[in-house]
């Protein structure tokens, strides 16, 4: 890959019209199923202080030791390109008070930052689509984020496995982690670089290495579900009740724990075939400590976030031509160029994507529509204005029509295009 300084940066992508329409109809599905859970958008900064991702994602994690873009700014402050939504969701509720008597449902969509390797589906500016519900404790909030997540997988058409584990609470963690670490330790030397490194740190990492050789050890390592409290025990078996009464089918991986401290009890993913390592499409988990421990008021939440470059690598990878242009009015002096101009407006107006080109000569004329690759073409001179008649044609096909220049908008609808706004003026809307 080119190493010119003024190449992209490795990792990061360029999006063309053909894709991100895709992008686009993808985005616009997944509003629409928000809307029926009752999300509302919120829209945040992408950098945010340093200190906000250390306290929220925690010290230990990968993404806070090693794959966060930080940088000082001019005024020395240690900032950092969000690498992950939740903690600036907390961040923003706490700060405007958005949590006092209120159960917000919040969604988010942008690029997120991680310096990591990049391969297939994974990058180092990506996207995602993150889902939040606050001020709810119960397992019925688990099992309707869930429901909500397959419906978005069912909307971008991925089919994907719902894997399920709890955490239980920190306090039921901890001793669990104890229990994992004496078993761990002596066989430390099995264990792979990375995992050798952060056995002491974050020994429940071990659990879902995917180096060959960690997962053996970890199959026979104790499960954290064998070492739930009750209260997190009873919220488990709730879920999968309800899940069940859903119809939605789920596997229980005990070794699932998520690279992110914040989580508690809950903790989801769906995979996928086809992406191997990177068949995480979506993932998520309740985390009921983190408001408070970002210094907000006591708030259960739960929330998950979807990689939107693995889903679209996922759905059929046929790039629809984005909608296209359907007129070319090409102009063969200034005076015609007036008057295309006008026509093009009022076009326009009727909800038709027209281009103008010229004045140029004739074949320079032709050259530019077919290069536009818009559906129709037709070209006006002074004469024209005079009365000539005009002929439009379709640039791939045979439709033609011939007449005044004035009434080309009748031309094009005998031609069959739609020109669904009555015109001449659009609609003003409020914003
Ligand atoms: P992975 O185990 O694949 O590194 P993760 O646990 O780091 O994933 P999360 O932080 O939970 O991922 O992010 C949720 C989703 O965001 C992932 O399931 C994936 O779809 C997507 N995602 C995460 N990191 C990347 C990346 N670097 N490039 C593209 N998508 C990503
Ligand atoms: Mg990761």
């Amino acid at each position: 890959m080119s190493k010119s300084p003024l190449a992209a940066v490795r990792g990061m992508n360029d999006i063309f019209p053909a894709e991100s329409a895709r992008w686009q109809r993808l985005e616009h599905a997944f509003r629409e199923v928000l809307r029926l859970y009752g999300c509302g958008e919120i829209r945040l900064p992408i950098v945010e202080h340093s200190a906000l991702f250390a306290r929220a994602i925690g010290d230990v994690t990968d993404i806070v030791q090693k794959e966060m873009y930080t940088f000082a700014d001019r005024n020395g402050d240690s900032l950092t390109l969000r690498p992950e939504g939740t903690a600036g969701v907390v961040r923003a509720l706490i700060e405007h008070s958005a949590l006092r008597g209120q159960t917000p449902r919040l969604y988010y969509i942008g690029p997120m930052f991680r310096h990591e390797r990049p391969q297939r589906g994974r990058y180092r500016q990506f996207h995602q689509l993150g889902v939040e519900f606050f001020g709810v404790a119960g397992a019925g909030a688990d099992a309707e984020i869930i429901a909500l997540s397959a419906r978005l997988l069912a909307a971008a058409g991925v089919s994907a496995r719902l894997q399920l584990n709890s955490l239980g609470t920190p306090a039921s963690r901890a001793e669990y982690r104890a229990l994992l670490l004496d078993f761990l330790r002596p066989k430390a030397s099995a264990l792979c670089g990375d995992c050798q490194e952060r056995l002491e740190r974050n020994p429940l990492r071990v659990l879902d290495c995917k180096v060959e050789s960690c997962q053996e050890l970890a199959a026979s390592a104790p499960r954290l579900l064998d070492h739930l409290d009750a209260e997190s025990a009873e919220h488990f078996s709730l879920l999968q009740d309800l899940l069940r009464g859903l119809g939605i089918e789920y596997e229980i991986n005990p070794r699932l724990v998520r690279g992110l401290d914040y989580y508690h009890r809950t903790v989801f993913e769906w995979v996928a075939e086809g992406l191997g390592s990177q068949g995480t499409v979506l993932a998520g988990g309740r985390y009921d400590g983190l408001v408070a421990q970002l210094g907000g008021p006591e708030t259960p939440a739960i929330g998950f976030a979807t990689g939107m470059e693995r889903l679209l690598a996922l759905t059929e990878s046929e790039n629809k031509a984005p909608a296209g242009v359907e007129l070319f009015v090409g102009a063969l002096d200034e005076t015609a160029l007036a008057s295309a101009m006008q026509k093009a407006e009022t076009l326009r107006a009727q909800g038709l994507t027209v281009i103008t080109g010229g004045p140029a000569p004739f074949k320079a004329l032709l050259k530019q529509a077919q290069r536009s690759a818009a559906h129709y073409q037709v070209v006006v001179g002074a004469d024209n204005l005079q009365g000539a008649e005009v002929l439009l044609k379709e640039q791939e096909g045979t439709g033609l029509w011939r007449g005044p220049w004035e009434r080309i908008g009748e031309g094009l609808r005998s031609l069959g295009v739609d020109l669904p706004l009555a015109g001449p003026h659009t609609t003003r809307q409020s914003f």
